[in-house]
């Protein structure tokens, strides 16, 4: 496995995979690598010629500088693991080589549909920042194929309207949220969760699993609410526990006006914020 640093190198080794036909598929990480990541690279690596994973803990996306800084960094082991999973090339820059000065890296666009509820409200200038640090990243790797996670909705909501309305040259591929065996979804923030909260924290799978299964008896209204309850006697912080449609993110009041329907939610699991989400109908990332 290549491990490029620099943003010419890792241009001219691209350029000469490029040259030989070769299809460049792309998971762009901020690390601490768990086995949802490495499915990521598994169905990377099952369509594409080469596969560039990249591992920048990328600081304009965190509202909470103490998150940022208490974001673990394994990078001996995230190595051996993509090593191991059969990656060609580790992207690893620095963060003179993503935000160089003199480069204006922002993004407009005009993405308050997306960005304006749930998350986007909950974390102020975070999706203008993973905007930045995606587009960055696909402006030096250019893949022609990028997979992200469903675990990150939004972001993957976001992502997709950003490629589609600038035209970016590349599909992207939302890969379903790997799960541990008691539904907690994998996640880089689950090493931070004591014990007692390990045993507590799958509780929002299960929580979801019933909102799902209560679309046909409840009203969405009191599905939320019950939802929220269910959680808080658990003993999260519930920042939202919300059911929309999977395309336009709008609340919903009645689910047999809606081709596709999200459950999605944000917790606080003591001192850890954990987000997950159930797909409760139809496919909202075909297209
Ligand atoms: P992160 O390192 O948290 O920025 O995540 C990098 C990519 O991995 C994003 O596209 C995430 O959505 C995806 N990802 C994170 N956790 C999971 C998971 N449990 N299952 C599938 N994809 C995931």
């Amino acid at each position: 496995m290549l491990i490029c640093k620099e943003t010419k190198t890792t241009k001219s080794h691209l350029s000469r995979w490029r040259e030989k036909g070769g299809r460049i598929g792309f998971v762009p990480t901020m690390g601490a690598l768990h086995q949802g990541h490495l499915d990521l690279v598994h169905r990377a690596r099952q369509t594409s010629d080469r596969v560039v994973v990249s591992i920048f803990v990328n600081p304009t996306q965190f509202n909470d500088p103490s998150d940022l800084e208490k974001y673990p960094r394994p990078i001996e082991e995230d190595i051996r693991l993509l090593a191991e999973a059969g990656v060609d090339m580790l992207f690893l820059p620095g963060e003179a080589d993503v935000y160089p000065k003199h480069l204006d890296t922002s993004v407009s666009l005009e993405v308050d549909h997306i960005t304006g509820v749930l998350e986007g409200q909950h974390r102020p200038g975070h999706f203008k920042g993973v905007l930045q640090v995606v587009k960055r990243l696909l402006d030096i790797i250019g893949p022609d194929q990028l997979f992200m996670g469903q675990k990150d909705y939004q972001q993957s909501a976001l992502i997709g309207f950003m490629i589609k309305t600038l035209g970016l040259p590349m599909a992207l591929v939302v890969c379903p949220t790997t799960r541990a065996a008691s539904g907690l979804a994998l996640s880089s923030r689950n090493q931070r969760l004591t014990p007692a909260w390990q045993l507590i924290a799958p509780g929002i799978y299960q929580t979801m699993k019933w909102a799902e299964a209560s679309l046909q008896q409840l009203p969405p209204e009191k599905i939320t609410q019950m939802g929220r309850e269910q959680l808080e006697q658990q003993g999260f912080e519930v920042e939202y526990f919300a059911l929309v449609d999977g395309k336009t993110l709008a609340a919903v009041h009645d689910p047999e006006q809606h081709d596709t329907l999200v459950v999605l939610v944000a917790a606080w699991a003591g001192k850890v914020r954990l987000i997950d989400n159930l797909i409760v109908k139809g496919s909202p990332f075909s297209s």
